[in-house]
This record gives structure tokens, C-alpha cells and sequence, in this order.
């Protein structure tokens, strides 16, 4: 648990929570300020930041948790579909700094995009540049 961590107060029960599923070591509660009904978030008991800082055992429950909440988060909210997704760093709209997926869930008339819609413009890369960087995303990923 970290101090000043708004969802290990909700794991510890200090905030209270619309809880949705609980086992031992994943949460999932309903976001206070929802995107959609039915928008949830499922977070690891423990305090990471980052989806990266997870242990692997870890981040493979979370994700479980995650598909299993789906069918019956957009079956809940009568939704077509969801955005299923981390903002993983402040950088990326990380504000709560617990790694969290959302489960949103999404309709034919929500006027919202895609998570393509986040981006800008797209980089112009050639064949040499694509080359690189999966190169040395490989690498570092060995
Ligand atoms: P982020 O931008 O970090 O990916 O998303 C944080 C989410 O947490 C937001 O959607 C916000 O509405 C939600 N949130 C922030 N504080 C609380 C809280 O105290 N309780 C609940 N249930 N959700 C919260
Ligand atoms: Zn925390």
C-alpha cells in the first residue's frame, strides 16, 4: 500500500467503492466520474504504477479479471462494444497513479472515437526507420 494512493484506500476500504468483483489480488469498481454507464476500472491489489511494474502473475490476473468483467460490464449497460484500455504514465493521461485498465463501455450513438482519435498527426516513417525500431524494441524485449 502506498500513502496517498487514492485506490489503496479503496482496497484497504477507506473509500468506499462500487465493487463489481474482488478476489485476492484484483479489484474492479466502478470509475466515480464514468465516460459511459458501466464504465469500470480494474486495478492490482497492490500498489504498482506502472502496467510495466506488475509482476508477470500479476498482470496476467488483472488482465484476466478484465476479460472476464467485459461481457457482463457491456451486457449491464446494454452496450455494442467497449474501449478497453490503460493510460499507462502521466504522459499518456495517467492521473491516478495505481495501474488501472478501463472497461468502457461503448454504444453506436456515443459520438465517441476510437483510441486512434487520441493521437495527432501520424509520423511519417520509412522503411529504414520501421527497420530500426522494431529492431531495438526487440532487443529490449529478449
Ligand atoms: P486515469 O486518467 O488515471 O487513467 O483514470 C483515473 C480514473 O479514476 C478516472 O476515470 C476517474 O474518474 C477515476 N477516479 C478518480 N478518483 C476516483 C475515486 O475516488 N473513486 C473511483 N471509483 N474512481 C475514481
Ligand atoms: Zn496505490
Amino acid at each position: 500500500m502506498s500513502d496517498d494512493c487514492i485506490f489503496c484506500s479503496i482496497v484497504a476500504g477507506e473509500i468506499p467503492s462500487r465493487t463489481v468483483y474482488e478476489d485476492d489480488d484484483v479489484l474492479a469498481f466502478l470509475d466515480a466520474n464514468p465516460l459511459a454507464p458501466g464504465h469500470t476500472l480494474v486495478i492490482p491489489k497492490a500498489h504498482h504504477e506502472h502496467v510495466q511494474d506488475m509482476p508477470n502473475d500479476l498482470a496476467a490476473d488483472v488482465f484476466a479479471v478484465m476479460q472476464r468483467l467485459v461481457d457482463p460490464v457491456e451486457s449491464a449497460a446494454g452496450a455494442d462494444g467497449s474501449t478497453v484500455a490503460f493510460n499507462n504514465g502521466e504522459v499518456a493521461g495517467q492521473e491516478v497513479p495505481h495501474t488501472h485498465g478501463h472497461i468502457v463501455p461503448r454504444f453506436d450513438d456515443d459520438g465517441s472515437r476510437p483510441i486512434h482519435s487520441i493521437f495527432g498527426e501520424r509520423p511519417d516513417l520509412d522503411d529504414d526507420e520501421l527497420d530500426d525500431i522494431a529492431a531495438s524494441i526487440s532487443e529490449r524485449a529478449e
